[in-house]
């Protein structure tokens, strides 16, 4: 056996699927988590809160992504940084510059990725609590976020932390924002390698068009439906586009694919998985599919449904208390978001 190190940059090749309607396919990646991750049937436990399904028929198995590495770099952001940082190490960059919001699960698991492969991680993180700080306070990169939850991982791991408000985010977007920290790291002579929100651009979706590659290959044939969270697009552009091209290929029933939004509209994200596969240059008259255009595509393959409740990060009490018990009865602990309010244990 080869043993090789977390920055060793192996070549990529895309699943035939892909490979021949796609014209910007990267041509390295890196191994930081530990694929394939398991495929779980969920047991039937009468009484519970997933009796819902079962009164209905419904099987339910799990994609474990969470089980995709460790606490730190785990979930499905490690997936899009392995594509991510092999770009931004073959560009030679040393530093990287993301953004999210205060408890970013994307932020935690970069600074982590970043700090596996020798590039200094600075993350932008977007909170109320931004404005309370002093203009003095800022200056000297005195922040406000406490020592809790992910941003706990990001100063073990060192992360430079700036901050924003939801008011400067809305007024000059994720991208801008990032460009901003960015020139000013490179006045200061660093090379810097920039990360929009999620890790969704048209390099880090490649992290899910593999992802779909690898549930093919686990004996996939009997789902009907894809169901998953959905916060900056990027997991939704990679099974959406992986999931129509590899059935297609294969002559398969494809399965209907639902994305969750946790914010925005359902609206935003449709035109947001359009544009990553612009950004990807996804052809599909190279397909073989009857679709026109790229809208025509995920038009018929994905449905978005508004999931965003009481906003972004904020977990009702009966969400919570689903959250707990779905725990108690399976072992998978579901994302609770920014825990903003208490949960009832019943004794
Ligand atoms: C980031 C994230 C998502 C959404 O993925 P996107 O590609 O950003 O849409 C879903 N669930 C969890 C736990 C996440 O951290």
């Amino acid at each position: 056996m080869v043993i090789t190190s977390p920055r060793t940059l192996f070549p990529y090749v895309a699943p035939d699927f892909a490979s021949k309607c796609f014209k910007a396919i990267p041509s390295k990646k890196l191994k930081l988590s530990n694929l394939p991750t398991p495929i779980h049937r969920i047991h039937r436990t009468e009484g519970g809160v997933l009796q819902p399904l079962w009164d209905l028929n419904i099987d339910l198995v799990v994609k474990r992504d969470d089980m995709s590495a460790g606490v730190e770099l785990g979930g499905n952001k490690v997936r899009k940084l392995e594509f991510l940082l092999a770009d931004a190490i073959d560009k030679g960059c040393d530093s990287v510059v993301t953004i999210g919001g205060e408890q970013s699960n994307h932020c935690r698991a970069t600074a982590a990725a970043c700090r596996m492969t020798g590039i200094v991680p600075h993350l932008i993180l977007r909170s109320k609590r931004a404005n309370s700080v002093s203009n003095d306070a800022k200056e000297k990169g005195i922040d406000s976020f406490g020592y809790v939850g992910n941003i706990m991982y990001d100063r073990i791991c060192g992360s430079f932390i700036h901050m924003c408000t939801p008011g400067e985010y809305g007024r000059f977007g994720n991208k801008e924002l990032v460009r901003k920290v960015a020139e000013q790291l490179e006045i200061n002579g660093s090379k810097v390698y920039q990360i929009s929100v999620g890790g969704s651009s048209g390099v880090g979706t490649w992290g899910y068009i593999e992802g779909v590659n690898e549930f093919t290959q686990q004996g996939s044939d009997m789902i009907d439906h894809i169901v998953f969270a959905c916060g900056s697009g990027g997991t939704a552009a990679g099974i959406t586009f992986g999931v129509g091209l590899a059935y297609h290929e294969k002559s398969e029933q494809t399965p209907k694919i639902h994305a969750i939004g946790v914010c925005d509209d359902p609206e935003y994200f449709y035109n947001e998985v359009c544009s990553i596969g612009k950004d990807m240059g996804l052809d599909l008259s190279l397909s073989g599919l009857p679709h026109n255009s790229i809208e025509d595509f995920v038009l018929d393959h994905l449905t978005v449904h508004q999931g965003k409740g009481n906003g972004y990060a904020i977990s009702t009490s009966e969400e919570l208390k689903f959250v707990c018990e779905l725990a108690v009865e399976t072992g998978i602990v579901l994302d609770p978001g920014k825990c903003n309010c208490v949960i009832q244990f019943q004794s």
